[in-house]
């Protein structure tokens, strides 16, 4: 419908008007007379005037209103032949509600006929879906007062109960003078692009390989969670769990990432097929999954709840014709005590799973506030040994190692301290795992070998030739410029070889186990000799040792510290000390603590113990003090001074 009058209706007006007048004249005009002779028996003036002035008038009047209709006829083919043809459902509604006009689309897009909604002009409204029907009285409401076009996303159920989606569009409709006349819409079919749209939408928040919500779906619902939380007088708490699946990496890099991909929406089912009902599991990262617990307000219940779920989900798993063992490293926060935003909680949460992922003895990790942000700790600590190194705060200890038979000294095992400016003499788990992963290891190890070096020079022009354990890290044992800087070192200080032993970890035979035997070789042949730490805490396999040039093992602590209670340590000792004799490799056993432990290890034949039932680690000073007596001290003591007084 349109307000703007069309050139063409000028030119047909004329016609209309004559026959009009014409016909009507025709009409009136005979009667007239009749009228006039019945009367007055003869016609005057008047018989021939009043006839056609009447005449014309209502042949104009005639003539115009048979214009009207056909202009809104025209109109109206005009409006029907673009409508009918419309995918789109269009509808002229006069003012009182009633529809002047619904397009044939009706049938397609609603199922009804244009007929119905003549019928019944509150179709309509019944049809739009009932989760919409506040959206629509708004819109109405607001379309009324307004003369804008304006639209809006609806749903319609269809007469068989299908939901559509339509863009509807509505103005008014005037004529000619600005009277308003009804209102004509345009209902356009979206269900296509709102499922599309939904898709992409579901896609950005869902995980495709599980189909569970992802990182921003569970961001999404911790803050609906919140808000609702918040939102209650005496809030309560909820629960946020961590799920780690453990060795994931080992799993792809063994049996390939099509393999790792079959995993993962299995572990999925098995933790939806775990989880309490009115929870949301989501899967945040490769191999982890979080959990939001509504109904869990303690850490104890947590707590239970993680061991539960622990429970039903470490299972082995069979895929194919293998079969692989899942086992989770899980943790938890509440909110909001441990968070109160839906990053803090999933990067706390984070922070809780790596704590039982790293603390062997730790089944379910907790966040604590005292633990400080670790991200924090490793900045200042790298930044701190960076001065320290600077300013030579640290130190080399030395432990004695004794023989077992006499408690005499045999050799002296160094181990770094810091003397911190602040927080006193620390020991190295305090820093060095920061040093390792920044590589500042490397300026440390290098710096403490040349203290190392200087007081064995002393303690050798003092007449004394212990040899001297020092420890590598994985870091300080892959580079290989080493051997050739510990010797230049060495030669320099004019010190012998032979009196250092160099304590490596099973760790380094990780990865390209030939290159460590090389490596190894190379600084057997420049005369060091080696020492496996920590044996028995690792992999110890028996078997490598037969390969590997070593001259000595390090048994740990571990084995001793049950030894006088547990037989099977005990027997464990024992097979160790005969590899040991077997492949002629000298064995020193840490940690001894007590006079039992002692006496045990001696009935076992060991030679060689280290512990502080025997010596503490000490600085320098204190070893010239126990070893060469008062005098001699004084000779070695410039060279052991520690670098702070
Ligand atoms: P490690 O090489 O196994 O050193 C032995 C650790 O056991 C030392 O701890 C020592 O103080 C401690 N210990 C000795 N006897 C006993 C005992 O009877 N009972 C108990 N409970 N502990 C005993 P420390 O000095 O804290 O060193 C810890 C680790 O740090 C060392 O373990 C070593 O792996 C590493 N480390 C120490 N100094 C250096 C270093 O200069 N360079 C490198 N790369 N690592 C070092
Ligand atoms: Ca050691
Ligand atoms: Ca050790």
């Amino acid at each position: 419908m349109q307000s703007r009058r069309p050139a063409s209706q000028g030119k047909a007006a004329w016609p209309v008007y004559a026959r009009a007048v014409a016909l009507t004249l025709g009409l009136i005009y005979p009667i007239a007379t009749l009228q006039m002779l019945h009367f007055y028996g003869t016609a005057t003036a008047s018989f021939y005037l009043i006839p056609t002035l009447v005449g014309l008038i209502i042949g104009l009047l005639l003539g115009h209103s048979s214009l009207l209709s056909r202009r809104l006829a025209g109109k109206n083919l005009q409006f029907r032949a673009v409508a009918d043809l419309a995918h789109e459902l269009t509808c002229f509604r006069r003012l009182d509600g009633s529809f002047e006009y619904v397009s044939p689309s009706s049938r397609q897009i609603t199922g009804h006929a244009p007929e119905d909604f003549y019928r019944d002009p509150e179709l309509m409204e019944r049809l739009i879906h009932p989760e919409d029907r506040e959206r629509w009285e708004r819109y109405r409401a607001g379309r009324v007062e307004s003369a804008r076009e304006e639209s809006l996303d609806i749903r319609l159920l269809t007469k068989d109960g299908r939901v559509v989606w339509v863009n509807h569009q509505s103005g008014p409709v005037f004529d000619e003078h600005g009277c308003r006349l009804g209102t004509r819409s345009t209902n356009m079919d979206i269900t296509e692009r709102k499922r599309a749209a939904e898709h992409i939408e579901y896609l950005a928040y869902h995980d495709g390989l599980t189909g569970l919500p992802n990182r921003l779906e569970i961001a999404r619902r911790l803050q609906e969670q919140i808000e609702r939380r918040s939102a209650e007088a005496n809030y309560r708490s909820f629960a946020l769990l961590g799920f780690d699946l453990r060795r994931f990496k080992n799993i792809n890099d063994s049996f390939g990432h099509a393999f790792g991909d079959q995993v993962i929406p299995r572990v999925a089912a098995r933790l939806q097929a775990a989880k309490p009902s009115e929870s949301v599991l989501g899967r945040v990262e490769g191999d982890k999954f979080a959990l939001i617990a509504p109904d869990i307000e303690t850490g104890a219940a947590a707590e239970q709840l993680a061991s539960r779920m622990l429970e039903a989900i470490e299972r082995p798993l069979q895929i194919d014709t293998s079969e692989i063992y899942l086992s989770f490293s899980v943790g938890y926060t509440l909110f909001p005590e441990d968070g109160d935003s839906p990053e803090t909680l999933l990067r706390n949460t984070d922070v809780a799973v790596t704590r039982a992922k790293n603390e062997p003895a730790t089944r379910v990790g907790t966040y604590r506030e005292g633990m400080i942000d670790a991200a924090h700790h490793f900045i200042t600590t790298e930044h701190r040994l960076h001065q320290g190194l600077k300013n030579g705060e640290f130190v080399p200890y030395y432990q004695p190692i004794v023989d077992l038979r006499n408690q005499q000294v045999c050799a002296l095992e160094a181990l770094v301290r810091w003397n911190h400016p602040e927080r006193g003499l620390t020991g190295p788990d305090e820093f060095l795992p920061v040093a390792e992963a920044t590589g500042q290891i490397s300026q440390l190890g290098e710096y403490l070998f040349e203290r190392i070096v200087d007081d064995l020079r002393g303690w050798e022009i003092a007449g004394l030739r212990l040899p001297i354990a020092v420890n590598l890290s994985i870091r300080e044992f892959a580079d290989p410029g080493l051997c050739k800087r510990l010797m230049d070192r060495l030669s320099a200080a004019n010190c012998s070889v032979g009196l250092v032993r160099l304590e490596i970890t099973e760790q380094v035979f990780i990865g390209d186990l030939d290159l460590a035997r090389r490596r190894l070789q190379c600084f057997r042949e420049s005369g060091f000799c080696i020492a496996l730490d920590d044996f028995g805490s690792g992999y110890s396999s028996f078997n490598y040792l037969k390969h590997l040039p070593i001259d000595s093992l390090k048994i740990d602590r571990a084995f001793v510290v049950d030894l006088a209670t547990q037989a099977r340590s005990r027997a464990i000792l024992r097979a160790i000390a005969g590899v040991c004799r077997e492949l002629d490799l000298d064995a020193v056993v840490e940690g001894v603590e007590t006079d039992a432990q002692r006496q045990a290890l001696v009935d076992m034949n060991f030679q060689t113990a280290q512990g502080f039932v025997f010596h503490r680690p000490q600085p320098a000073q204190e070893i010239s003090r126990l070893l060469l007596g008062a005098e001699a001290t004084a000779a070695a003591a410039p060279l052991t001074l520690p670098a702070r007084a």
